[in-house]
């Protein structure tokens, strides 16, 4: 991959917003340029807007120099729009995004509606869990399940697994609008978003304009074709269809649960999947890095309908996440899958695959 040649260059949009647009990459050697830039026509009052959406990466020389910037106006004064990864992470590792006001857009920084902490975490577990569901959805039709699928609440909560019962219909009516959740009742936060429709089992909500909705719809998956919605384990693990193959003889103990093994294969691991993305949204967002962080996982049985909570230390559920073949199952499924268990902790055991064969 060839590197962006790297830029920096300043104009004013308006008589009070000054705009920096940063191309490529901020370093050491490129921070002189960016500096420049910055201080390139500043006037005496006025915000600055630092555009870093096309920065493929910044260093600690890029982040001191817009912390001295930060330190001389007022807190409106210096505006940062960022949506990169790695540009993001570097904020976050530093703890600078707590500091400087991040926005998602350039139009968020004019308008207001900065990314904060726990929004962009709400938003993004609000996201994670929509994925989940769109997946549930895809194995209940391709198995011909009938009446109401079983989904997850996609509240911004990352701890709240609680199961909620809608029919396909009333789930694809869901799923029209980009920004548009299905919480359990009284799950609704109405700091970022407000109900557009409630009857006894669930709650629909719509996120308020400003970011959290920009999330909601970057990560639509109806409207990314590269999410594939029929293949969950494509991202881990390698070929499904192969998985399945070499663990037909175990699941065939699974007599309580006729399910075919296919289903309860992609069923585990889409739960392994999004454990493994809730651990990492955790570890990023942790706000207190002393404190021991605890997460609470879904069983990893695969079994139909199962969505029971696991709670344990985070770093806990890592350690275990490295072992490859490894499940977190609750305690009571690890009962019933006896033969594969590879060991018992407080509250929930520990499932072994068969070993891989030829991959
Ligand atoms: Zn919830
Ligand atoms: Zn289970």
């Amino acid at each position: 991959m060839q590197a962006t040649e790297f830029q920096a260059s300043s104009e004013y949009l308006n008589d009070e917003t000054r705009i920096v647009r940063v191309r490529g990459e901020l370093d050491l050697y490129t921070a002189p340029e960016f500096e420049r830039a910055l201080e390139q026509n500043r006037a005496a009052d006025g915000r600055v807007v630092v555009d870093l959406r096309e920065c493929t990466f910044i260093d600690s020389t890029g982040l001191g120099i817009l912390v001295k910037a930060d330190r001389r106006g007022d807190p409106d004064a210096l505006l940062i729009v960022a949506s990169g990864v790695e540009v993001l992470r570097a904020f976050k590792v530093s703890g600078l995004d707590r500091r400087l006001v991040l926005h998602p857009t350039l139009e968020s920084a004019l308008n207001g509606g900065a990314i904060t902490g726990w929004r962009d975490m709400e938003a993004r577990t609000q996201a994670l869990f929509r994925v989940v569901n769109e997946e549930i959805e895809c194995l209940d039709k391709d198995f011909g399940a009938d009446g109401r699928d079983r989904l997850i609440c996609e509240c911004g909560n990352p701890d709240c697994t609680q199961p909620i019962e809608l029919t396909r219909g009333e789930y694809e009516h869901v799923r029209e609008y980009a920004n548009h959740f299905v919480v359990a009742l009284n799950h609704e936060n109405p700091e970022t978003e407000s109900i557009v429709e409630q009857n006894e089992r669930f709650a629909v909500v719509e996120t308020y304009a400003g970011a959290p909705s920009q999330i909601a719809r970057e990560t639509d998956p109806r409207s990314q074709h590269h999410l594939r919605r029929t293949q969950p384990a494509a991202a881990e693990g390698g070929d499904l269809s192969d998985r399945s193959a070499s663990s037909v003889d175990r699941l065939a103990l699974d007599r309580r649960h006729e399910r075919k093994p296919l289903e309860r294969d992609r069923r585990r691991t889409l739960y392994r999947q999004l454990n493994t993305q809730q651990a990492a949204l955790c570890r990023e967002f942790a706000l207190d890095h002393e404190r021991e962080l605890s997460i609470k996982v879904v069983c990893e049985c695969g079994l139909a309908d199962c969505m029971t909570p696991i709670e344990m230390p985070l770093s806990e559920f890592e350690a275990v996440r490295a072992v490859p073949g490894w499940w977190v199952v609750s305690s009571a499924h690890g009962d019933e899958l006896a033969g594969s268990i590879a060991g018992r902790r407080d509250g929930y055991a520990l499932l072994k695959d068969a070993p891989p064969r030829g991959r």
